[in-house]
């Protein structure tokens, strides 16, 4: 394997087409059957969807970007099959946003375990995943500037020790924390800040696999009450002294950077995106033929945005899973951004023609419409679409940009 896998003249094939859609299908019946029906309590609760991954797990999803000859399914930017890991989420984020981002948060870090660790590494995690059901999640999170109210700031801090490293401190938005049995640590080893505290820490970023088992490492689901994707229980973990081993480091010092691997996990918050506009957008249209309001010409409208707007967010995934699968990486990198500011408007468009369509009922609990709603304004937060914009604006005129976290 060479250090980019996508550069690799002989990637192992993706599975044919048949077994994807046939992969998809599972998914969608899982989703459809399964997974809409818990996400309000789920919801409601805040709690790790752990029975829906255990039927990913039992239907032999987990692996989905865990290459084919580790037992895995093979998809993901990594193996240029991109496409079926898009549409997988985009079916689980139309039933559950947050359990799309749990996912998408597994599926990255495998993405990422493919293509900077040790064949030790993978043969040792990837068995985990696709014998033993255990599930990854990737954390960055340490914003630095404290909310009002907000007195202790988020932040680690790594002293080398014989055989590899003591963490201590905090890290905010840990996604999965109460599900996961494995964490990439994104770390700064020279202070608090995690990934996007500066472009400085670009070539010293640290990745290392955390066993989230290990009693120094603790959750504080105090923080975590959020609108929205409130099941991703993505609460405050704290790291008492932890000792991280060194043979749990991924990769060299900077590689995440070195690889830009931040730009292939953009358009997959897009996929998750575009799920939540397809279940409003499906539940709308059941709602306005149920009135019989179809007649009306502003609802015929609604209705043909919302249509125009999904199909086009399809597209844009489409282009963009195709500049990944064919190796045209400076493109789909660019091209990510400009997808995921799109799709991110356009979902949103979407639900709010739906809650004008429909009128205020379709806000009302079971409604789906009402946790769309809320799931996708917290979840666009995720990254700054005003700074996406503008990165896709620097590209065009030829500026300095940054293609990672948008911050020049
Ligand atoms: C649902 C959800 C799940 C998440 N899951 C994960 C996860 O699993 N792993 C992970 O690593 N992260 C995760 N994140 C966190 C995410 O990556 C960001 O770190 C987080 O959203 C930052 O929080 P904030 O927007 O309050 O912080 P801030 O960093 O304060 O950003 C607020 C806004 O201010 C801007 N800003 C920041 N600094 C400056 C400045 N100096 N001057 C001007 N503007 C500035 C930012 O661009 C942003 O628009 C998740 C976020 C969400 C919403």
């Amino acid at each position: 394997m060479t250090d980019d896998p996508r550069r690799a003249t002989g990637p192992a094939p993706g599975p044919a087409a048949d077994d994807d859609q046939g992969a998809l299908g599972t998914v969608a019946k899982l989703a459809a059957e399964k997974f809409a029906p818990r996400a309000a309590e789920y919801d409601r609760a805040a709690v790790f969807p752990t029975e829906d991954f255990d039927d990913l797990f039992a239907c032999g999803f987990l692996g989905v970007t865990v290459p084919r000859e580790y037992g895995g399914l093979g998809y993901g930017p990594c193996r240029r099959d991109t496409l079926p890991l898009w549409e997988m989420t985009t079916t689980l984020a139309k039933a559950d946003l947050s359990l799309a981002r749990c996912w998408e948060g597994h599926a990255n870090s495998l993405v990422l375990i493919d293509a900077l660790a040790s064949p030790e590494q993978k043969r040792r995690w990837f068995t985990g995943v696709v014998e033993h059901g255990e599930k990854w999640v990737a954390w960055s999170g340490e914003p630095q500037a404290p909310k009002p109210g907000e007195s202790r700031r988020f932040g680690t801090a790594l002293t080398p020790v014989e055989g590899g490293w003591i963490l201590s401190g905090s890290k905010a938005f840990a996604t999965g924390a109460t599900g996961a049995q494995w964490a990439i640590l994104l770390v700064d080893p020279d202070g608090p800040g995690g990934a996007r505290a500066a472009p400085e820490v670009r070539g010293r970023l640290l990745l290392l696999a955390c066993d989230l088992s290990d009693p120094s490492v603790t959750v504080d689901a105090s923080w975590w009450d959020p609108v929205g994707m409130r099941a991703t229980v993505s609460h405050v973990v704290r790291f008492h002294d932890t000792f991280i081993p060194r043979d749990r480091q991924i990769g060299a010092p900077g590689g995440y950077f070195d690889g830009q691997w931040q730009t292939a996990f953009v358009p997959h918050y897009a996929a998750s995106f575009l799920g939540g506009a397809l279940a409003a957008y499906e539940y709308g249209l059941t709602y306005l033929k149920r009135q019989g309001k179809g007649g009306d010409p502003y609802v015929q409208q609604r209705v043909g945005s919302m249509a125009v707007n999904v199909d086009t967010a399809r597209l844009w995934l489409r282009h963009v899973a195709g500049l990944w699968d064919e190796g045209r990486l400076d493109e789909a990198r660019v091209a990510g951004d400009r997808a995921w500011q799109v799709v991110a408007r356009l979902a949103e468009e979407t639900v709010h023609h739906v809650i004008d369509a429909c009128g205020a009922r379709c806000l009302i609990r079971p409604s789906p419409v009402e946790r769309v709603l809320r799931d996708l304004t917290l979840y666009k937060l995720h990254d700054n679409s005003d700074h996406v914009l503008a990165t896709v604006g620097r590209a065009v005129l030829g500026e300095e940009y940054d293609p990672f976290f948008h911050r020049l």
